[in-house]
């Protein structure tokens, strides 16, 4: 969108004024609009469109994340396999589910389709410790409703039937084994924030396009932030009373320079990605599921190559990645000079300490920078063992940046691969930093950041949040009448049932 179609003048003042025009900020954007809808707002976003780094559709692998098929997610222990953390993202994605059902119940989101399709999430495994693993998971999920539906597919037919693509070509002396939960989605992110973006453009938040933060100052109780019009230069401050720092990978040295004390310690570790994506219609027409595999030794977690239906601007694509590699910037735009700066007196014992401590990623991400397309190719035919050079080619996926937690007795630091919301002490100014499980949990991400930044004001907002989402304050694994109304419902408004 062209900053010529919009006013000329950002207003001086401002309730909340959001950084960045990607899912996050335009989540909470949203949400506080629905809370309190005579406070201003305004959003800044450096490029000239709305999602174009992490939430665009082609950086991102539009899983809806809900544990469904990602196996880290349901950790082998020595008691079995351990479904907490499944149970807590299906929660948090049953979250998501309900927001977006009262926002197209609500006219905000106009067009559910063209955000999210349904598309089976399968958990795949071959050789004869992986398949006892999927038949342990396939059990203990059995048992909760939030994973209802699965089927353990274990025959060489039925595997041939479902998943021709990784059958063809295939070796069935080893055995293989999938589960496959029909309940997936593929979701468009970038899809979903503009369609966010023009509903509040249309409830009279000003988007500035074309408009990055530089600094961010405390005066009193108010914050002032500096905003640079990158095509004309010009320079203005707005004051707002909240700040929410949405700037995916920029979250860090935005935050640093707000210089609140709860950001002291922490660090960013960037990590870069790519795709194959086919190009034969044939082989996408053919495939229609997200497959997702055990991650290799030393692998971030985030970073386990999988096939992917897409489904971006109503066409079906399939994707396989994202494969992990390196490079300081924070942000695909960003420079070269990104992990540099960011380095402080106070983080750098803990950005250290995580060098020295993920020997194991370090190598695994060497290797995977010096992987040729070959050697993509093939890690893609362990999934398909037909698979053909000339039906794929490389594209670059976004880029991420993993929270690093302060150092401290008796840690060096550490890597965290979930989703940390730093905000100050009086609750003016929030961030968010990290990537995974990202974008599917934005709406319970972004209501647990107004508990913690607008405390006084939950009395009155609870309700509302509570019609938003029916099962606010409640676990829908332990309510399955809930659970069935709910879902029922979200089938329906999110055009979902087939
Ligand atoms: C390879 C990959 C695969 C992923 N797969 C999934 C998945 O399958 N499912 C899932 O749920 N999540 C996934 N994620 C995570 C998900 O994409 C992110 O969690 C989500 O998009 C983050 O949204 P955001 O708004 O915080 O950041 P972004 O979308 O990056 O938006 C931040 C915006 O801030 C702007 N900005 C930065 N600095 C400034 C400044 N100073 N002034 C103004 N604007 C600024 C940027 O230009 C950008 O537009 C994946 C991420 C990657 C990289």
């Amino acid at each position: 969108m062209s900053d010529n179609k919009l006013p000329a003048k950002t207003a001086d003042e401002v309730d909340v004024a959001l950084i960045g025009g990607g899912v996050m900020s335009a989540t909470l954007g949203v949400l506080l609009k629905e809370l309190e809808p005579s406070w201003s707002q305004v959003v800044f976003e450096k490029l000239d469109a709305p999602a174009a780094e992490s939430s665009s559709p082609w950086n991102n692998a539009g899983t809806g994340h809900s544990a469904l098929c990602e196996l880290n997610y349901t950790p082998e222990t020595a008691d079995g396999v351990n479904v907490s953390k499944a149970i807590a993202i299906n929660e948090q994605f049953q979250i998501s589910r309900q927001f977006w059902t009262s926002l197209v119940g609500a006219g905000v989101l106009k067009d559910p389709s063209g955000f999210i399709q349904p598309v089976d999430h399968v958990a795949f495994g071959h050789g004869d410790k992986q398949i006892d693993f999927l038949k342990s998971r396939y059990e203990a999920l059995e048992k909760l409703n939030l994973f209802r539906g699965q089927e353990l597919i274990n025959t060489e037919d039925r595997f041939a039937e479902y998943l021709p693509l990784m059958a063809e070509g295939r070796d069935f002396s080893e055995p293989v084994s999938v589960i496959r939960n029909p309940n997936g989605t593929d979701v468009n992110f970038g899809n979903l924030t503009s369609q966010y973006l023009s509903s509040l453009s249309d409830r009279g938040t000003e988007i500035r396009y074309g408009h990055c933060v530089k600094d961010l100052k405390k005066d009193g109780n108010k914050w002032i932030v500096k905003v640079k019009n990158v095509h004309t230069g010009d320079i203005r401050t707005v004051r707002a009373n909240f700040v929410f720092v949405g700037a995916g990978g920029n979250a860090l040295p935005l935050l640093q320079k707000a210089n609140i004390p709860e950001i002291r310690g922490y660090g960013g570790f960037p990590v870069s990605g790519q795709w194959l994506r086919c190009t034969n219609e044939d082989l996408i027409d053919q495939h229609h599921a997200k497959v997702y595999g055990k991650a290799a030794v030393g692998a971030p977690p985030m970073s386990v190559p999988h096939l992917d239906t897409r489904v971006i601007d109503g066409k079906q694509g399939l994707m396989f990645g994202p494969y992990a590699g390196w490079s300081p910037k924070f942000l695909k735009t960003g420079s070269y000079l990104d992990l540099v700066k960011a380095l402080r007196p106070h983080n750098i014992p803990a950005m250290l300490g995580v060098g020295m401590q993920e020997l194991g990623l370090t190598k695994y991400l060497i290797e995977e920078v010096l992987k040729d397309f070959e050697a993509r190719m093939e890690s893609l035919r362990e999934y398909m063992p037909a698979a053909r050079d000339e039906d794929w080619e490389i594209v670059e996926a976004g880029q991420r940046v993993q929270v690093i937690a302060p150092a401290g007795a008796p840690s060096f630091g550490s890597l965290e691969f979930g989703t940390a919301v730093i905000n100050d002490s009086d609750g003016s100014l929030a961030g968010l930093m990290g990537a995974s499980p990202g974008a599917s949990i934005a709406p319970s991400v972004m209501i647990k950041l107004v508990e913690r930044c607008f405390g006084p004001k939950m009395g009155d907002w609870a309700p509302k949040i509570k019609e938003l989402v029916p099962s606010y304050g409640q676990k829908l694994e332990q309510n399955p009448d809930l659970f069935d109304k709910v879902w029922d419902e979200s089938q329906k408004a999110l055009n979902l049932e087939r």
